[in-house]
């Protein structure tokens, strides 16, 4: 039989002010795992090597006056047009509180395709001429303000390395996880049966796998509707489509 085709390994490449932040969490566990072993890859620039002047400037007052400092645009163009090729294939991506909320199916798309370029702000924000200029899609990791957009692109990059083939210890171990199937996960147990006074539910231990899966799915079920019935919409049409 003839190996399968090698995957070209998955290819991050960060635009950041702070590259030494990059691995940080990444390269530790599973993510730092796959990195060293050539499962993805990943290349963090600095912007401040595309500033202006002696001093590197790479941000300056807000047009029409207001607090903080803004990216300017002409700085980060330059650091993106020197960071991918015109034809490269990956979504331009700008951490933003303004941005599309982070969902696991976003993550499942962009962990399919090559990888990701990934903007990391500071300051205000960014002129939003380059984010036009550039085409880039604002993503946000929730609906609070961080001081910079590295942590967030820490998020996404972790979110995706995990589902890459070969990464999570069971290929299977990402199926039935929280939102997957629309719905939050179930609780876990392990050993040992009784703590503190506290049994692991019966069904559990039965054997019954059938009973098992029934038990998991009324939980998954439950728990989403007390926490986050929002979610639940999605759950229906998953049904329809099942049935
Ligand atoms: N003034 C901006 C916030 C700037 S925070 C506003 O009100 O929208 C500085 C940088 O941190 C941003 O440019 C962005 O890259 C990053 N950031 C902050 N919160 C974020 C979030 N929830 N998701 C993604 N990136 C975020």
């Amino acid at each position: 039989m003839s190996p399968p085709a090698a995957r070209r390994s998955w290819a991050a490449t960060v635009l950041t002010l702070h590259p030494e932040m990059f691995p940080g969490p990444l390269g530790a566990s599973l993510s730092g795992d796959a990195l060293a072993r050539g499962v993805w890859s990943l290349e963090a620039r600095n912007i401040r090597e595309h500033g202006i002047g002696r001093h590197r400037a790479v941000d300056d007052t807000p047009a029409g006056g207001g607090p903080g400092m803004v990216l300017r645009c002409d700085v980060l163009a330059a650091a993106l047009d020197a960071a991918i090729a015109p034809d490269d294939p990956r979504p331009r991506l700008l951490m933003s509180p303004r941005g599309a909320p982070l969902t696991q199916a976003r993550v499942r798309e962009f962990a399919a395709g090559p990888g990701a370029i990934v903007v990391c702000g500071r300051f205000e924000g960014i002129d939003e001429r380059v984010i036009a200029g550039r085409g880039l899609a604002e993503i946000s990791v929730g609906d609070y303000v961080l001081s910079g957009g590295e942590i967030a692109a820490m998020a996404l990059l972790d979110a995706c390395v995990r589902l890459l083939p070969g990464v999570m210890g069971k290929d299977a171990s990402g199926a039935e996880e929280s939102f997957e199937a629309g719905l939050l996960e179930y609780p876990h147990y392990t050993r040992p049966r009784q703590w503190e006074g506290r049994a692991i539910p019966e069904v559990l231990l039965s054997g019954d796998h059938a009973a098992i899966a029934r038990w998991r799915r009324a939980e998954a079920e439950r728990i989403t509707q007390e926490r986050r019935a929002d979610l639940l919409p999605g759950v229906r049409a998953h049904r329809v489509r099942e049935g």
